[in-house]
């Protein structure tokens, strides 16, 4: 996030709070030495000194500097959307805390009928305020739209069909987020130039993931049209393809009911 940067009047390496989105990247990865700092400066200097180039391991902190804060609340939405391997508790689910479409075999979030729409914020080294999240769910609550429940910012409302944030988060930072709905096919373009709009007017980049049913014969002729036409050039990225375990038992069921 760039949060780590050399304070000119201190001349040390120095966390800015407010851009840190928590992710314990620097804490983790890095191996700690514990050496004395005194030591390690005063080394460092006769090394300048002597005109000596000293380069150090960029993966290793000599002095340990790196200590975990302990964060409470509203702080600690930062970590839980942008540390991977801390599971969300609205969840129970690691990283941005929703398992999306992957699982439709055994969720079947999203139907036959369905467009379902992922709106992904944020990335490593750029990050989403809540306050930017908000204007988004605000203009889909009032396109009538049906929020996912299974998901980390929809748990974080305090009101649902307006699409209202928890106001305590609205200035958290944190690495990226996602914001999942869904609606009848034949909203998929309304849906799709809404988004244009608030991202537009919010001067962020967004990633959105569509997700529908295909037909029988495997094929999706329905929204791949619409995305089509507003410009888009469409690959399959992640194909459900019914092994899920109540889809199995389904079939089960199936099997037993023709037998009697
Ligand atoms: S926790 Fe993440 S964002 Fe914060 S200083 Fe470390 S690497 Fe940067």
């Amino acid at each position: 996030m760039g949060a780590i940067y050399i304070d000119p009047v201190k001349k040390r390496a120095t966390i800015q709070r407010d851009e840190c989105v928590e992710c314990y990247a620097c804490f983790n990865g890095l191996s700690q030495e514990h050496l004395n700092p005194t030591l390690v400066r005063t080394v460092r200097r006769v090394f300048a000194a002597m005109r000596l180039r000293f380069e150090p391991e960029p993966d290793v902190c000599p002095t340990a500097a790196f200590e975990p804060d302990e964060l409470v609340w509203p702080r600690v939405v930062r970590r839980a959307f942008s540390d991977p391997r801390v599971p969300h508790e609205s969840t129970g689910v690691e990283g941005r805390g929703t398992e999306e479409v992957k699982t439709n075999d055994v969720t079947g979030r999203v139907k036959v009928g369905d467009v379902g729409f992922t709106i992904e914020f944020g990335r490593p080294g750029v990050g989403v305020r809540f306050h930017q999240i908000q204007e988004m769910c605000w203009a889909l609550a009032e396109a009538n739209v049906s929020f996912e429940k299974k998901n980390p910012i929809t748990s974080l409302m305090t009101d649902v069909p307006s699409g209202t944030l928890n106001p305590d988060i609205l200035s958290e930072k944190v690495m990226s987020a996602i914001v999942e709905i869904k609606v009848p096919v034949e909203r998929a373009e309304e849906i799709v130039r809404l988004v244009w709009q608030v991202e537009k007017k919010l001067g962020i980049v967004i990633a959105l993931g569509v997700a529908t049913r295909c037909d029988e014969s495997g094929e999706e002729e329905v929204v791949a049209p619409i995305l089509e036409r507003l410009g888009y050039k469409l690959s399959r990225a992640k194909t459900n393809i019914g092994l899920g375990r109540v889809g199995t038992q389904e079939i089960q069921r199936a099997k037993e009911t023709v037998q009697v």
